[in-house]
């Protein structure tokens, strides 16, 4: 049997680490925006939802908030401070003879994820204790009722693993010469849909051991609107339809083997608005509080096309180095810069993207 504490999930892969050209650090403007949009969301969220008195009152004047899926930094980093931000602040509001509370802000991301880089770049000025937790978020990471703010953003699209179905040469769901669900037959989608439900389930449910009573959790989670037709609608996966499609150039010219393409699938899926919607309302130990949509003005869509490409580079070379070997990625993302130059079109007009961000808060029921 597993262990409660083992990392079950070896097939996802962390971003690119370090500070490099091709970094996570120096290529995620998007999730960046992300979070920076969600600053006043989140600060109501906070003064509405999170009630100091009976969330922290067992535990003296501690707080404890965790990142889940933080990656290299900056991200979280901001993340960390509008979150402390808003407590201070209905602190003072609320508690007159009380002292400020210490705060303890725990950084999880895969055990293959750069946490130097994250430990380098902690702002050497920061109000609170820092400590890394690797592992998967999809299993226990966390004391029974040790958390009081639980954040993630960005990071729930990522699966836990690829579903079977899609490598089967026998299966409807057989994904051949593509690498993504957008524009692939109706069972592929079902496929990563199904995961990603079982997912999403067994992260609320972790996190709702986790999480004290009362204690709440802001999630950011990028979803598709409702009303999406993958074959018309540009949209977020036609990055990875391309990208696809350059892997399928370079077997054809015998770079790389057609049978490596094949089980080769990106393990990120965005699911249906009004579907996510219902998942998260499912769970039985937690209350959603609030939903609300960032503003899609808010999130910048890199419409420079060598730092696009870079973004990709960044989330994806570490899993397709592991899949296919070294000495690829170059040519692999050159061939990608030259498609999209050919047919900017395909990624490169935000305003078409039908992609939103979900902005949802949470409350654990005592
Ligand atoms: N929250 C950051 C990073 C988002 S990128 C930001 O907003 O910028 C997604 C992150 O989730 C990556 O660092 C990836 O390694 C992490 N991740 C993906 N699956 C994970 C899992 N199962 N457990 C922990 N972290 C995971």
């Amino acid at each position: 049997m597993e262990s409660e504490f083992s990392n079950a999930f070896p097939e996802s892969c962390a971003m690119k680490g370090g500070e490099g050209p091709h970094s996570y650090a120096r290529n995620s403007t998007f999730q960046r925006s992300a979070i920076e949009a969600a600053k006043k969301l989140l600060q109501s969220a906070v003064i509405d939802n999170f009630d100091l008195k009976t969330t922290c009152g067992s535990s003296g004047n501690q707080i404890r908030i965790a990142d889940f899926g933080c990656s290299t930094g900056p991200n979280t980093f901001i993340a960390a401070q509008n979150i402390i931000e808003a407590v201070q602040l209905k602190y003072q509001s609320q508690s007159q003879n009380q002292s400020t509370p210490e705060f303890f802000v725990f950084f999880n991301d895969q055990a293959s994820n750069d946490f130097n880089t994250l430990f380098q770049k902690l702002p050497p000025n920061r109000n609170y204790f820092a400590a890394g937790v690797p592992g998967s978020f999809y299993g226990r990471l966390f004391p029974s009722q040790s958390l009081h703010l639980v954040h993630s953003s960005s990071s729930l699209s990522w699966l836990s693993k690829m579903p079977k179905e899609l490598t089967d040469r026998n299966c409807g769901a057989w994904n051949k010469g593509r690498i993504f669900y957008t524009n692939a037959p109706k069972e592929v989608e079902d496929a990563y849909e199904g995961q990603f439900k079982m997912d999403l389930a067994t992260f609320l449910q972790a996190r709702a051991q986790e999480l004290v009573g009362n204690g709440i959790m802001i999630l950011m989670i990028p979803a598709a609107h409702d009303v999406i037709d993958f074959s018309v609608d540009l949209y977020g996966g036609k990055d990875y339809e391309v990208l696809g499609s350059c892997l399928m150039d370079m077997a054809k010219l015998g770079l790389i083997s057609e049978e490596k393409v094949d089980t080769f699938n990106v393990p990120t899926y965005f699911p249906r608005l009004k579907d996510l919607k219902k998942m998260l309302e499912s769970n039985e130990d937690l209350s959603v509080e609030k939903m609300d949509l960032l503003d899609g003005n808010n999130l910048i869509i890199e419409p420079n096309l060598g730092r696009h490409v870079s973004q990709c580079r960044a989330a994806f070379e570490v899993l397709i180095e592991k899949h296919f070997g070294d000495g690829i990625v170059d040519e692999l993302f050159d061939r990608f810069a030259q498609k999209l130059m050919k047919s900017p079109q395909l990624t490169m007009y935000p305003q078409k993207l039908k992609l939103v961000m979900l902005f949802v808060v949470l409350k654990r029921k005592v």
